[in-house]
């Protein structure tokens, strides 16, 4: 008889945007005649910068003439993604080599397939609120997970203690979705504790082009004894526009070994066998992104972000609400207003102010009385849901 993964069935319903999508629709079904200002979405606005789309259309004709034509790419990432991905880490003061850097179509896809590195007995340790895909690819796996409950007292960057058991640590920074950045002691506390207990962490980068203090560490790499114990896992998605265009890159250095195997040799094994690679088409786009052009145009269309982000931020500063993120990162985490609910929150925002954004109860239990606001709408949307916030409140 054939059984599926049972582990299916333990999943939790991902209820979160779904009943988000619910009570806006049933609103703009009562209300017919309101704009509804978005401050919930994750997913950027603004199009591709001008050089990728050149490299796009450059890409493209290569692929109309037999002398330049590519079939199958590489499977770890076409040779010259790797170098500029690489130089762009040494260019920060990181030593990295090309094929310590493996091409992926996302984040998403490789916070999953990266367990399978890993043994099934490893426990992995979720700080929490967390983006709910860890959650869900360990309970897929199968795996055991340790939660982390983080707090505005600790700024929602918890640290390992005496308490801390896990052979998997995930960590988020700039976070998704607290918006809070750990600095080098607190990432360097990580990093001494995952070497000396044997444990590997699962670095997520995905926000990381929207560090603008240069005191904060952008990569896990920046800090002494990374390439033991970590991997970083990086995505164009947010930094260059790429969430319908698809490109992310993970960083296995070669030292990071366990029980005799090397782990950037086993993901060479895992790549080779369950992809055939990148389209050729989106690397070349993709490379463009660290060209002088590229890296200009892609801070001018983050620098739109972060102005929503100031505009949202004044806002909360006026009102006296407390908040962390949105300074170098795309989110800011509020504590909901007369210790209102996440969910009534929502509501009084989406009746009595047509703005929407998400209730920080939906990444966990500790981010009940929470909320989240995204700064990838529009400027436009933005100004007028700080005002009519300030007006509400
Ligand atoms: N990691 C975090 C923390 C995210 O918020 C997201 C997307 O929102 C991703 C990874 C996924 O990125 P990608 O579009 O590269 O799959």
């Amino acid at each position: 008889m054939l059984i599926p993964n049972m582990n299916y069935s333990h999943l939790k319903d991902s209820y979160l945007f779904y009943n988000i999508a619910q009570k806006t629709k049933a609103y703009l079904a009562e209300h017919p005649e309101q704009h509804l200002y978005r401050m919930g979405i994750g997913d950027v606005s603004l199009p591709l910068c001008d050089a990728v789309i050149k490299g796009l259309h450059r890409a493209a004709d290569d692929q109309a003439e037999a002398a330049t034509f590519n079939g199958y790419m590489p499977e770890c990432g076409a040779p010259f993604l790797r170098a500029v991905v690489a130089e762009h880490y040494r260019s920060r003061g990181i030593s990295l080599e090309d094929d310590e850097v493996f091409i992926s179509s996302g984040a998403s896809d490789e916070l999953g397939d990266i367990l399978d590195l890993f043994d099934r007995s490893n426990r992995s340790l979720i700080i929490e609120p967390a983006y709910p895909a860890y959650v869900d690819a360990n309970v897929i796996g199968g795996r055991e997970i340790v939660h982390l409950p983080s707090s505005r007292e600790n700024g929602f960057l918890p640290l390992p203690d005496e308490n801390t058991n896990a052979e998997l640590i995930y960590i988020c920074s700039p976070n998704n979705p607290t918006g809070a950045v750990f600095d080098r002691s607190g990432l360097s506390r990580w990093v001494e504790w995952a070497n000396e207990h044997g444990s590997v962490i699962l670095f997520d980068a995905a926000y990381e082009a929207f560090i603008g203090d240069d005191e904060l560490p952008r990569s896990i790499f920046e800090i002494e004894g990374a390439r033991t114990c970590a991997i970083e896992i990086c995505s164009l998605s947010k930094t260059a526009g790429f969430t319908g265009t698809r490109l992310g890159y993970t960083v296995i250095p070669k030292e990071l070994k366990r029980c005799g195997l090397c782990l950037n040799d086993m993901w060479i094994r895992s790549r080779t066998t369950k992809t055939n690679g990148v389209s050729y088409v989106i690397q070349r786009a993709a490379a463009e992104v660290f060209t002088p052009d590229g890296q200009r145009q892609i801070g001018e269309n983050i620098a739109v972000y972060k102005q929503n982000a100031r505009t949202l931020m004044q806002a909360l500063d006026a009102l006296g609400i407390w908040y962390t993120g949105g300074r170098n990162a795309p989110y800011i985490w509020l504590e909901c207003p007369n210790k209102m609910g996440s969910w009534e929150f929502f509501d009084l925002l989406l009746h009595k102010a047509q703005i929407v954004g998400t209730p920080g109860e939906g990444f966990g239990k500790c981010g009940e009385g929470f909320f989240r606001f995204s700064t990838f709408g529009s400027p436009e949307d933005t100004r007028e849901a700080a005002e009519r916030l300030k007006a509400l409140l």
